[in-house]
């Protein structure tokens, strides 16, 4: 999918989808995890991105499809090793985002010690909204995050509770991987986490950012 960069306009091809896990205390609690001292990281392929009017699409593998609505990062250029306080210098814009997963096989996954790679991969499992400037954003920890499943409020959320801040995730991303324009960055999800079902109409609210209204096919 190519992404639009929200200042430029410009044509960005995604790169790495990056998302973190356990980023909510009070999600990570629901998961029966404790709070994590470094972010938890892990990749999705870029195919896995979806974008309305396209909907999810359960896969056959999976009887258990949980949302997690997530803010989402753009990276505007490439950047390594950045410190806390640039960090948000390399962020083009915002968006909201669903992390959707296969819960049953990402239960397997962990009890096994093997990767969530097939758990957090399969197409339509990135759905992303319209990306806003980061600097029409004056503080990405000053957000309310909704997820409304057929009208019901199932997630709500504030980005003031993340475990570690969109600043510090750029940063302890950037000593790992080379950051480039066109990766996105998942920060996490908070509680309220659950199933969706074929039919299911999503939407994922996070003032100023354009809602994001996608159904599950
Ligand atoms: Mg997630």
């Amino acid at each position: 999918m190519n992404l639009i960069h929200p200042d430029t306009g410009e044509v960005l091809r995604c790169g790495k989808v990056l998302c973190i896990g356990r980023n909510y205390a009070k999600h990570a609690a629901e998961m029966n995890h404790s709070v994590p001292s470094e972010p938890v990281v892990f990749l999705k392929p870029s195919t896995a991105l979806v974008s309305p009017p396209d909907p999810v699409v359960l896969p056959a593998l999976s009887d258990s499809v949980h949302h997690e609505a997530e803010l989402v990062a753009l990276i505007g250029q490439r950047c390594r090793n950045v410190a806390i306080v640039r960090a948000l210098d390399y962020v083009a814009g915002y968006a909201v985002g669903l992390d959707m997963t296969a819960r049953d096989l990402q239960a397997t996954a962990k009890k096994r010690g093997h990767p969530w790679s097939v758990a957090k991969g399969f197409d339509t499992f990135a759905p992303l909204g319209s990306f806003v400037s980061s600097g029409a954003i004056a503080d990405p920890q000053n957000l309310m995050l909704r997820l409304e499943v057929n009208g019901d409020t199932r997630q709500l959320g504030h980005t003031a509770n993340m475990i570690f801040d969109v600043a510090t995730l750029v940063a302890w991303c950037s000593t790992v991987f080379t950051l480039e324009p066109g990766d996105l960055l998942y920060t996490g999800t908070p509680d309220g986490v659950g199933p969706v079902d074929s039919g299911d109409a999503l939407r994922v609210t996070c003032a100023p950012l354009p809602a994001l209204e996608i159904r599950v096919a």
